[in-house]
């Protein structure tokens, strides 16, 4: 089979991360293998993000550039997966004549067929969600892997709506997998080396809880825990509402399941989570980082932060800050509300200016940096388990991971890859620690 190039560009989270990984490995079979250079595309396809406006612009920039592209090289196919996709679908085809497959979020199974149209010249969108019957097609699983580390996709979509969030109307409602087979999945990257598994879906911890017949999210994390080459999960997004007590037990006698927790609180004020719809309020919030503390005393927590949500005032958005006191978070994504066409706080008046929002952003990326910094430094003569993930920058080095996920480079031949070793941590910078093997 002639070998061509296939030049994949990912936007936003790791839901997409993780498609374009299955994209990767689904059009091998039909000889395409990738390549870092949009110029040597025979193939380019951009898997989209559509949870902020700004990423969405990115998308139709690139989009309208690549029409010098296609008149110079005529054979070279374009193509549009994920969000923006799913959202704009026949849309885009229309728009840009230059593009030949648009391909929606539960769409991704049919992607092979899409492209050989393509080469025969046929231009096709596919958007169409899926019915909770044909789940399975959702989630073609990667073979051949090569990584220690894998991400392995438990559910997708989400029944929250939250007033900001696209995400529900782009990825349709919460569909779990099926767990025999997410065990499967499991063992099968096991077997190829895969040491550590990252559960992945939109909304993790709400596995199982919508009548399909699944057992509990907890349940699955206690099930991955007994794949004896397995020796650490971890799991991303939760929802504060659906961090169960049973869940929050495993985190206490599950030494595999890493001490490290994405917990997305968005505001610390309670009328400003209202108007969010998060389904919470701070102190239940702040109960569930004390429970987690109770049971992982040196549990790490990261989260995300919406600023300038519309009539943010000054006094609630310091509950935000002290929030962050209280929490004291490893890492926060943090960002300026920006309002998404076709949710309902796009409906709200949004009455703050730009320079408030972006002088709150400022402040707030302040107070994490110091505590960023904080826990950075404590790390220093500490000793710590590394996985052992690939080769760092620096000739000599691998790096890995602790158990909170903070990266760690240190002096070290190719074959600690996939070992789990202890390390004595020396140096703590912004975002990675310097460690010596023990
Ligand atoms: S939980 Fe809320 S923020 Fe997260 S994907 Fe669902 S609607 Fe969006």
């Amino acid at each position: 089979m002639q070998s061509k190039n296939l030049y994949i560009a990912t936007f936003g989270c790791q839901m997409n991360v993780n498609d374009s990984e299955r994209i990767v490995t689904m059009l091998q079979e039909l000889g395409y293998r990738t390549t870092e250079h949009l110029r040597e595309g025979d193939l380019v396809l951009f898997n989209t993000c559509t949870v902020r406006g700004g990423a969405e612009d990115k998308v139709h920039q690139h989009l309208a550039n690549l029409k010098s592209l296609k008149k110079k090289r005529p054979g070279t196919l374009i193509g549009i997966a994920g969000c923006v996709a799913q959202q704009e679908g026949d849309r885009l085809l229309a728009d840009y004549p230059w593009l030949d497959l648009v391909v929606g979020t539960h769409n991704l199974h049919l992607l092979p067929e899409m492209v050989r149209e393509a080469e025969a010249g046929r231009r096709r969108s596919e958007t169409d969600f899926l019915e909770n019957d044909t789940r399975l097609d959702l989630f073609p699983a990667i073979a051949g892997y090569r990584k220690v580390s894998a991400f392995v996709t438990v559910m997708q979509g989400c029944d929250n709506f939250c007033s900001y969030c696209i995400v529900p109307y782009v990825r349709g409602r919460e569909i779990s997998r099926r767990f025999d087979e997410i065990l499967r999945e499991v063992r099968e990257l096991a077997s190829q080396g895969v040491r550590e598994v990252v559960l992945l879906g939109q909304n993790v911890n709400s596995y199982g809880m919508k009548g399909e017949g699944e057992p509990p999210f907890s349940e699955l994390v206690r099930e991955v825990a007994r794949v004896p080459e397995v020796a650490r999960i971890r799991f991303v997004t939760s929802h504060p509402k659906d961090m169960s007590p049973e869940l929050i037990a495993c985190f206490g006698d599950i030494p595999k399941l890493c001490g490290a927790l994405h917990l997305p609180a968005q505001s610390g004020n309670n009328r400003i989570l209202a108007a969010m719809n998060r389904g919470y309020s701070r102190e239940r919030y702040l109960e569930t980082v004390r429970a987690l503390r109770a049971v992982r005393p040196d549990i790490k927590f990261t989260g995300d932060m919406i600023v300038g949500f519309p009539a943010e005032t000054e006094a609630e958005f310091e509950e935000t800050l002290s929030l962050m006191e209280e929490v004291r978070y490893f890492d926060l994504f943090s960002f300026v509300y920006s309002p998404r066409p076709g949710t309902k706080a796009a409906e709200l008046a949004d009455d703050l200016s730009k320079e408030v929002k972006l002088e709150r952003l400022d402040r707030l990326q302040k107070l994490q940096s110091i505590h960023s910094r904080v826990h950075n430094e404590s790390y220093t003569g500490t000793i710590q388990q590394v996985l052992v993930e690939g080769p760092a920058k620096r000739e000599g080095q691998v790096m890995g991971r602790c158990d909170s996920g903070r990266i760690v480079n240190l002096a070290g031949s190719p074959e600690l890859i996939g070992c789990l070793v202890n390390v004595r941590i020396v140096e703590g910078y912004a975002n990675s620690l310097l460690g010596e093997l023990l």
